[in-house]
């Protein structure tokens, strides 16, 4: 018995099979797997199309790429997310600016963001991060009428949240990452993930221009399209026509990924199944869940959680986390607020700065969440939490 980790991947006998087929093919790499996983991947999330690329750091860096972020670039992201949705911006040059989170949601205050952008002339900010922060969708619609106003574009940092929607004002459902507000929408495939490829991202998007600007920086930025090359010497001519990277996926991931992409709804229903089980024993108590499944703001606004993560907030954090690995259950924090990291302390942002962000990581703690947690597992995970609760 390994214990009990926060959460991991499900591989199946198919999945291995899907592999071992790949592997005796004609391709590794630049096969048709990567095409065949970019098309089912847009036609799940419901956008015209996706690039697929070696993880979703890959994926936030091209984004930004193509949006060009450069020195003196400002964009506005949140401090409770992985670093990497902030660092893209750095990579290009651009400044990273914080706006702090919802206490309800641990997602990017709106409220507070258009205080920042009204703050501005327009053309001071030129776009902005949102992450759909363990699952539950940022408000799109909102943020694009706040980017219109002040003329930004949004990388939606869907990473969490593959399969979830929020219902906008038409009472239209919009899935996450599915191109209709944000310009970019970016995907892990890490193993703790929804679909797991071991490495692996995905950018979704509706803008054609975008599309093929992502298809030439993800590999060195050479194109052999005969309609955009300024010459042509023959069959083997290529242009290098902008300074991309090698950030390309293998088509043996991409059969993983398709794989795994089949069950993606089956493995959401078993993150909803295992959330409610949680929301029943935390209902009242010192242990409490960010967002339990019955929350009106999900209710009533028509949002589906895709349940990323399992974040519980409780006062004596650590002790619980320490008891925890204790018993074999490897919960996690999600996340460190990226603005007090060492390496953006050295760049001048300062701790107390976000005090919502900040307060919200003194309490928080993911509980193991994913598919193939056995009913006993989630058992074993409340009985635990409860006894620490009995003995503080
Ligand atoms: C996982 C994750 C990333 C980075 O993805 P990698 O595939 O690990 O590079 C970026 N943003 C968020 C919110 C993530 O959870």
């Amino acid at each position: 018995m390994m214990g009990i980790p926060y959460g991991r991947q499900n591989i199946t006998q198919e999945d291995i099979e899907a592999v071992v087929q790949t592997l005796t093919s004609a391709f590794l790499t630049q096969g048709p797997k990567v095409a065949e996983f970019e098309e089912k991947f847009a036609a799940y999330i419901g956008a015209k199309y996706a690039v697929a690329v070696t993880n979703g750091t890959a994926a936030l860096h091209l984004s930004a790429m193509a949006l060009n972020v450069q020195k003196g670039t400002r964009v506005i992201t949140t401090p409770i997310t992985f670093a990497a949705s902030a660092n893209c911006i750095l990579y290009c040059g651009g400044t990273v600016e914080f706006c702090d989170v919802d206490a309800q949601t641990g997602l990017i205050d709106l409220d507070k963001l258009e205080k920042m952008l009204d703050a501005q002339p327009r053309g001071y900010y030129s776009g902005v991060i949102p992450v759909d922060f363990a699952g539950y969708p940022v408000n799109l619609e909102r943020v694009r009428s706040l980017a219109d106003k002040h003329g930004l574009w949004i990388i939606e940092d869907a990473c969490h949240a593959p399969g979830g929607y929020f219902t906008d004002s038409n009472q239209v459902k919009q899935n996450c990452g599915n191109g209709n507000f944000a310009e970019l929408a970016i995907f892990s495939f890490h193993p703790v993930k929804h679909i797991a490829t071991g490495e692996g991202g995905m950018i979704t998007t509706n803008d054609e221009t975008l599309y093929r600007k992502l298809l030439m920086l993800r590999t060195h930025g050479i194109t052999k399209d005969p309609a955009l090359l300024q010459e042509n010497h023959g069959g083997w001519y290529y242009e290098m026509q902008a300074l991309g990277y090698n950030y390309r996926i293998s088509d043996i991931l991409c059969a993983l990924g398709i794989s795994q992409l089949q069950r993606a709804d089956e493995g959401l229903a078993r993150r909803l199944e295992i959330a409610r089980k949680y929301d029943a024993a935390f209902a009242s108590g010192p242990v409490r869940p960010l967002t339990p499944v019955g929350t009106a703001s999900l209710l009533e606004n028509g949002v589906k959680h895709a349940h990323h993560l399992y974040v519980v907030l409780v006062e004596h954090r650590k002790q619980l986390y320490d008891y925890l690995k204790g018993q074999d259950i490897f919960a996690q924090i999600h996340y460190i607020p990226v603005h007090t990291l060492p390496y953006y302390q050295n760049l001048g942002y300062a701790k107390g700065s976000m005090p919502v962000a900040e307060r919200y990581y003194e309490r928080c703690i993911s509980l193991p969440m994913y598919p193939s947690l056995s009913a006993e597992e989630v058992d074993t995970v409340i009985e635990k939490v409860q006894d620490f609760i009995t003995h503080v």
